[in-house]
């Protein structure tokens, strides 16, 4: 296999900066890696686009600049972009609600453009005309994944009606992917979609790449469909973070150590580890070394060796509870669950969901043993370990729903006093990963994080607010402390219609 890459999302929220990239090179080159690829969707300053560009977006001479320094540095630097689905970023965007697919009386659901519109195939070329400038690898990623709104505005249904959605993604990257061979590159997809719609992929000229996304299994099976085909085939596991608090450890190496032998055996043109959403109290800078380790696996060396060779012992021992022990202590964080905790801690806007959610383990000897886990992951690192963020989230989680199970029962008993007390004690918490989002800010991760982690705490005085506003009960009707902290809680409605009628 001659491909050994791995990706990072640059595209959520990150704004890791050109000497930090370069810094990245020169690591993946020594870790064993010869590609790097760059998911950009949005937060690429396309010239096409400048009004999608927000603070921090990667520039054009960002790009020639790194690229060149991946030539010295002996790494492939591949340019991904999104060219269907994915394209929120551009459609939340003021100037690109248009390119939405639908529906059409809320184009800020949607994820995807509209394969069949002529504006919307010129703006995905601007884009791509935009990459090719910019970046000089053969190779450039389109995308293409999880178009799941195929045939959704009356346009592409009349099309689906006769061609189905395969014909339809099948017309729309066919063209896209002979547009980029006339201008003597070479495309690259995401095959999930002609997997889902393998009519589509006599559509598709045999030069494009197939990136193999396969993050529960192995790629055997799909790999060989596709190698079938005639196609070349990148085999994809990912990094098991995006759907964790911070990493299902098991579960990566699993899953890298799967591809790298089912790509030898497919005869596969090589790897490429994902990396997804460093975003929602999350920082990629505590995932790095095993991002390197992954490499060094690839080459040979056992977990334990490539996880100490890239982030010392003390990390290595950090991760292994982390990522191991601690999802073993709560069923709440087991392996295969979807990042429960920050869903709904965070991505939920509501840190009260995280309460509802973990209410019946967390306050337990669940959250006993999560709690002496992240102590003794900490004694095993040295100060100014990015894994020490990590471990403040689950400590700090862990804390917030204690305290408010403490409320709700202050509050059970009219003691509404103590209740505020301890919220505000939970709020306390919250307050203490600030020193944290604000260092993964400055070390190249999300700027939005601060804000989100304001959210929350305004929902917490907000909350606060309306115990206040109660009168004394004495016996009378009041709210259930579950309706309370909703975010549709109107003072006085007895039935909660403001959850219910969501
Ligand atoms: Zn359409």
């Amino acid at each position: 296999m001659s491909l050994l890459a791995w990706m990072y999302d640059l595209a959520r929220d990150q704004s890791p900066g050109v000497e930090r990239l370069e810094d990245w090179l020169k690591r993946s080159a020594a870790a064993g890696y010869n590609a790097l690829g760059l998911y950009l969707e949005h937060r690429f300053a396309y010239p096409s686009a400048p009004w999608a560009a927000a603070d921090g977006a990667l520039t054009p001479e960002d790009a020639r600049v790194l690229a060149r320094s991946a030539r010295r540095a002996g790494v492939r630097l591949i340019p991904f972009l999104n060219t269907l689905g994915h394209m929120e970023g551009f459609i939340g965007s003021r100037g690109g609600t248009w390119l939405a697919e639908g529906p059409p009386d809320q184009p800020l659901l949607s994820l995807q453009m509209c394969p069949s519109r002529a504006e919307c195939r010129d703006f995905a070329r601007a884009l791509v005309a935009d990459a090719l400038a910019a970046f000089d690898d053969e190779w450039v990623h389109l995308g293409g994944d999880e178009t799941r709104q195929l045939g959704q505005c009356p346009a592409c249904a009349q099309r689906v009606a006769r061609i189905g959605p395969g014909g339809l993604y099948g017309e729309y990257y066919g063209d896209l992917c002979r547009w980029v061979l006339a201008r003597g590159r070479r495309p690259c997809l995401w095959a999930d979609m002609l997997l889902q719609h393998p009519d589509a992929l006599a559509c598709v000229p045999r030069e494009t790449v197939l990136f193999d996304w396969q993050y529960d299994q192995g790629p055997a099976e799909t790999t060989g469909r596709l190698r079938a085909q005639g196609f070349d085939v990148v085999c994809c596991p990912a990094l098991h973070t995006f759907d964790s608090a911070w990493c299902f450890l098991g579960l990566t190496q699993q899953n890298a150590d799967q591809h790298a032998l089912e790509a030898r055996e497919c005869g596969a043109a090589g790897l490429c580890l994902t990396t997804w959403e460093f975003t929602g109290l999350s920082s990629f800078e505590s995932i790095l070394p095993l991002v390197m380790a992954v490499a060094r696996r690839w080459r040979g060396a056992a977990w334990h060796d490539a996880i100490v060779a890239e982030g010392g012992a003390g990390y290595a021992a950090a991760a292994e509870i982390l990522g191991r022990e601690i999802p073993a202590a709560a069923a709440f964080l087991a392996p295969g669950t979807w990042r429960q905790l920050r869903r709904h801690l965070v991505f939920s806007q509501n840190p009260f969901r995280l309460w509802l959610a973990w209410r019946d383990e967390a306050p337990g000897d669940a959250g006993e043993r999560v709690l002496s886990l992240c102590d003794a992951a900490e004694r095993a690192l040295p100060a100014g370990s990015p894994l020490h963020y990590p471990i403040e989230l689950h400590r700090r989680a862990v804390g917030w729903v204690r305290d408010v199970q403490a409320a709700d029962g202050h509050y059970a008993r009219g003691e509404s006093a103590a209740c505020v007390a301890a919220l505000e004690r939970g709020a306390a918490q919250l307050e203490r990963l600030r020193p944290f989002v604000e260092a993964a800010a400055l070390g190249g991760g999300s700027r939005v994080d601060g804000a989100r982690l304001d959210v929350l705490l305004r929902h917490v005085g907000e909350v606060v607010g309306r115990i206040r506003a109660l009168e004394p009960a004495g016996g009378r009707w009041l709210p259930a402390f579950e309706w309370l902290v909703m975010d549709g809680y109107v003072p006085g409605e007895q039935p909660g219609w403001g959850v219910r009628v969501r």
